[in-house]
This record gives structure tokens, C-alpha cells and sequence, in this order.
């Protein structure tokens, strides 16, 4: 089965066409709204004829979407119709950038190619399984009702992949223990039995994680310290999206350069990499408790697949775990699911190679063929 994979961008579009394991074409298209790419829909032509190259007479079977949030209704990929659609549409205050994305590539798609399946895959459905006392914030419940104000977490599609794959690799039927999925985003999930039980980003992708360009946890006085310093909503926003984190504290958003630059004795490069690793290892200890004895820690995408230096940095605060990794295996360079750790490591160290557009595919065939 020939599948489409679209991750909808305010201004871009991300996609993929596989077939199983085969990448046939990927291409991103930047700049919509612009004048060479005015609309989606422009964009969606770009890409039909950049994938109708690399198919000649094959054709597409199915496109699966990555969605941001599924609110509290999606736990599940769904097939979608208009229902669903607007669905998700009414999920937009919870998402502003990303929903309404998907939302206008959904319809770019139902308009070019309407008799073709789409399913929805949702980046929040993972954390479905959160318990009450995970899940709610000790606000009034107001605020839950009116707003849907909770936690939700997300990168689900990630985490749900690389627990199935750190399950294969330790030859259980469910995996149970902690993730770490490291990439500018970033987020830590605590897994028992195959099921999301915590997860550090919350109502929004921002709590949680030291990221590339993100503050993660803070104390919620800060905003109303600056609110009170004549901040408006739209500077505070940029602030702690786009502005803080690695980027806040360096100057970059690229754990590459820092850790370069921490290598060659940049004295904020290294204390960036010691805040964000210590918070990282302050989550892994909080979640071993959650999932009620982790079976191992998972690392996984751009930094948790490729840095060593960082991966140690975090094990290395872990030690009262018992945790101890094995240098030649970590300094390993590799694209396959491995153990890091030493066999005296009270539980294993992995790395798990994590794949979002695999995951989507996946789900996508399994919606079309289940329906
Ligand atoms: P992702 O969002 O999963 O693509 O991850 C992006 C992050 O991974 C960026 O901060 C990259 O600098 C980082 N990254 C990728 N490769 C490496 C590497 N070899 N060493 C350190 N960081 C890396």
C-alpha cells in the first residue's frame, strides 16, 4: 500500500511517500502564502507532480496526516470525513499554529482527491492513557471545563513507535520504563505496559524539557513578573517559544553547536547542556517512580540518537539509579536500536531510532485496511 505522508506547517508542508519500509520521495515546500506557492493547494500540485516522477504508473492509496492535538475525543487514528475535520478544527484554540494547518492540507487533499482515504494520526492520542492525578493541574475545575485546560502531552506518535521498538529490542510484550524523545523539541514519557502514564509537556508543547528554543518548566510568576514589566501576550509568547532554551541561553538553538562549542571550553555552551541534562535526569528519576521501576531508559531522536556527550551527561547525574553506561557502545555511531549500558547497569540504557513519518504510515494502513 502507497502511502502519503503530510505534516502541515502554517507556511510549509512536509511530506512522504512509502510503501512499508520503502521511502519512494519526501520533499518539503516552504514559503506558502508567497507568491510562487500562494496557497495549500498550490503547494499539494508541487507535490503530486514531484511524487507522480518518482511513482510513474503507481498511485497513491492513502494519505495519513500527522495532527497536533486530539483533545480528550481522539485516542486513536481516525479515517477522516467532514465530521472529523471540523472535529479537529474546533481543537484550533487548543493549537493555534498547528491545527488549523492540518485542518487546510485535509481539505487542500479532500478537494484534489476526494475519493482517496485520509486518516488523521494524532500526536497527543498516546498520552489518552494519563491517569486523572497525571493528567489535571491543581487550578479550579472551572478552568478544565471551560477551557479543557489539562495536560495532553504530545510527540505521542514518537514515544508510542519507540516503545514498541525498545519492547522488540528486550524481547518483552510491553515495554515499561522511560523515554527521553530529544530533538528540538523534546519531551520525556513514562511507559508501563505499553501505556503513556506521564508525560512532561502539558496543555502546550512548551512545559516540560530544557528545547532547542523552548524554556520547558519555569515558575508561572515569571509571566506575570514581565506582564507587570509591560510584556504583552505576543512578546512573552516569542520569549518562551522561540527565544529561550538552548537559543536563550547560548545564542543557538542547535545542540550540534553547543555541544561543539561546550567541547572546545565555551563555559555558557556547557552550562547549557548541564541545565537542560539535569533536568533530564530529574524527570528520568520522578518517572522510574511512576511507572513503578523503569525496565530501561530509551534515548531517541536528533540528540538523543546522535549525542553521546549529552546522553552521558544525563546518565552520568543518574548514578543513585544505578546506571552506568558503557563509553565504546554510547561513542557508537549507528542507525539500529542498541544497548549503551554496561551489564552491571541496574537496568539497561537504549537507544531507539526514532521514525514519526514510519509511525504515520503505519497507523494510515492500519486504519485503511481495518475499514
Ligand atoms: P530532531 O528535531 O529530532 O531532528 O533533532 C534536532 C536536534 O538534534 C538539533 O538540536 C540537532 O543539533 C541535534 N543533533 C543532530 N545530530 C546531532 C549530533 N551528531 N550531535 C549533537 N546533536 C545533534
Amino acid at each position: 500500500m502507497i502511502i502519503l505522508v503530510i505534516n502541515s506547517g502554517s507556511s510549509s508542508l512536509k511530506y512522504q511517500v512509502r510503501d512499508g519500509d520503502d521511502v519512494l520521495a519526501e520533499g518539503l515546500v516552504e514559503r506558502i502564502g508567497e507568491a510562487e506557492v500562494p496557497d495549500h493547494a498550490a503547494a499539494l500540485d508541487r507535490v503530486d507532480h514531484e511524487v507522480a516522477e518518482a511513482l510513474g504508473d503507481r498511485g497513491i492509496d492513502a494519505v495519513g496526516h500527522r495532527v497536533v492535538h486530539g483533545g480528550e475525543r481522539f485516542s486513536e487514528p481516525v479515517l477522516i470525513d467532514n465530521e472529523i475535520t471540523r472535529a479537529i478544527e474546533r481543537l484550533n484554540p487548543l493549537a493555534p499554529l498547528h491545527n488549523p494547518a492540518a485542518v487546510t492540507g485535509i481539505r487542500a487533499i479532500t478537494q484534489k482527491w476526494p475519493d482517496l482515504p485520509q486518516v488523521a494520526v494524532f500526536d497527543t492520542a498516546f498520552h489518552r492513557t494519563l491517569p486523572e492525578y497525571a493528567w489535571r493541574y491543581a487550578l479550579p475545575d472551572e478552568l478544565y471545563r471551560t477551557h479543557g485546560i489539562r495536560r495532553y502531552g504530545f510527540h505521542g506518535t514518537s514515544h508510542a513507535y519507540v516503545a514498541r521498538g525498545a519492547a522488540e529490542l528486550l524481547g518483552v510484550d510491553a515495554f515499561t520504563g522511560v523515554i527521553a524523545h530529544l530533538g528540538n523539541g523534546a519531551s520525556v514519557t513514562a511507559v508501563r505496559d505499553g501505556e503513556s502514564v506521564d508525560t512532561s509537556m502539558g496543555l502546550t508543547p512548551l512545559e516540560g524539557l530544557v528545547m532547542g528554543s523552548r524554556s520547558g518548566d519555569l515558575d508561572p510568576s515569571i509571566l506575570l513578573f514581565l506582564l507587570r514589566e509591560g510584556y504583552t501576550e505576543k512578546e512573552l509568547n516569542e520569549l518562551l517559544n522561540r527565544n529561550s532554551g538552548l537559543k536563550g541561553l547560548t545564542g543557538t538553538n542547535d545542540m550540534r553547536s553547543v555541544s561543539e562549542a561546550a567541547e572546545s571550553g565555551d563555559k555558557r555552551a556547557q552550562t547549557a547542556i548541564d541545565i537542560a541534562s539535569y533536568r533530564l535526569a530529574k524527570y528520568v528519576g520522578g518517572y522510574h517512580v511512576a511507572v513503578g521501576g523503569a525496565q530501561a531508559l530509551v534515548f531517541t531522536a536528533g540528540i538523543g540518537e546522535n549525542d553521546d556527550n549529552f546522553r552521558s551527561s544525563v546518565v552520568g547525574k543518574l548514578g543513585a539509579l544505578g546506571l552506568e553506561l558503557d563509553a565504546e557502545r554510547n561513542a557508537e555511531r549507528s542507525r539500529r536500536a542498541r544497548v549503551i549500558s554496561t551489564a552491571a547497569s541496574a537496568f539497561p540504557v537504549l537507544v531507539v531510532p526514532t521514525d514519526e513519518e514510519a509511525a504515520i504510515a503505519e497507523a494510515t494502513a492500519g486504519v485503511v485496511n481495518g475499514s
